[in-house]
């Protein structure tokens, strides 16, 4: 077995060369990180839970119709997925405010939007990853015009799937995170991953503010039992078939 060749580390997964230029082999790590990276820590058999979520949501938005760089899952912490080149965007959609809208804007916590919000941040650690208005984007040549106008289609598009999804599972989609790439024929495939670290999900059976919490909010704000909310959102996600 040859050394495999790490192309890029981030913060939660690693991402390896295959033989096939056009594959990439994403590793998800049971680290954890917050506010910029400013927190840190672990979360035990994080790695394994996001992977196996993330690959189900995919294989779900894929059989809706949604083009996304997943191909399989053939290790419990790891995916095959297409080489694109990462937007350095994060696409951000909100049905129900929280985090930092809720800072930014003095919304209350938990005020259902009249229409979900897509908010798009400039992928830039230096930078504290700004929000960014359409026209700074533009200024920035972060994406042409005609991107935009589809990356805000598409984040609409997969929020009225991943919320119905989610309702199935008796989970509130509260807001997440989105990156796409341009595969190497300049096609936009959803990217990057979609679970409890770039999600906040709310159980539906609970009505307190913290114990309905099953996402990162619990590692960001020590509210502990992490490893059970995530798991909790494992088997609900898992228990119910990506096509319906
Ligand atoms: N999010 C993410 N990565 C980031 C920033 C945000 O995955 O670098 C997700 C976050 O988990 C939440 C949504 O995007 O589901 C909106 O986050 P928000 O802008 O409210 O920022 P936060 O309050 O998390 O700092």
């Amino acid at each position: 077995m040859f050394a495999r060749q790490k192309l890029y580390e981030g913060k939660a997964k690693i991402i390896y060369a295959t033989d096939d230029p056009e594959i990439l082999l994403a590793h998800f790590k049971d680290d954890a990180t917050a506010f910029n990276a400013q927190k840190r820590g672990q979360i035990a058999g994080k790695g394994e839970m996001n992977c196996a979520i993330s690959s189900h949501l995919f294989q779900h938005l894929e059989s809706a119709g949604i083009a996304t760089h997943w191909i399989d899952r053939p290790a419990p912490n790891e995916l095959r997925v297409r080489s694109v080149q990462i937007i350095p965007l994060e696409v951000v959609v909100r049905n129900i405010a929280a985090g930092s809208l809720c800072q930014q804007t003095g919304l209350e916590l938990g005020t259902v939007l009249p229409h979900p919000l897509v908010d798009f941040y400039y992928k830039n650690d230096a930078l504290g990853d700004p929000l960014l208005t359409r026209d700074r984007l533009l200024l920035l040549q972060l994406a042409t015009s005609e991107q935009v106008d589809q990356l805000q289609t598409l984040a609409l598009q997969i929020n009225q799937i991943l919320s119905a999804f989610f309702q199935e599972c008796n989970i509130t989609l509260v807001d997440f995170k989105l990156e796409f790439g341009l595969a190497n024929q300049g096609q936009l495939l959803l990217a990057d991953e979609i679970s409890p670290d770039t999600c906040r999900l709310w159980n539906q059976s609970e009505t307190d503010p913290n114990l309905r919490i099953l996402d990162k909010d619990r590692f960001r704000r020590d509210l502990g039992n992490i490893e059970a909310a995530y798991h909790e959102v494992m088997e609900r996600v898992l228990a119910h078939a990506p096509q319906s």
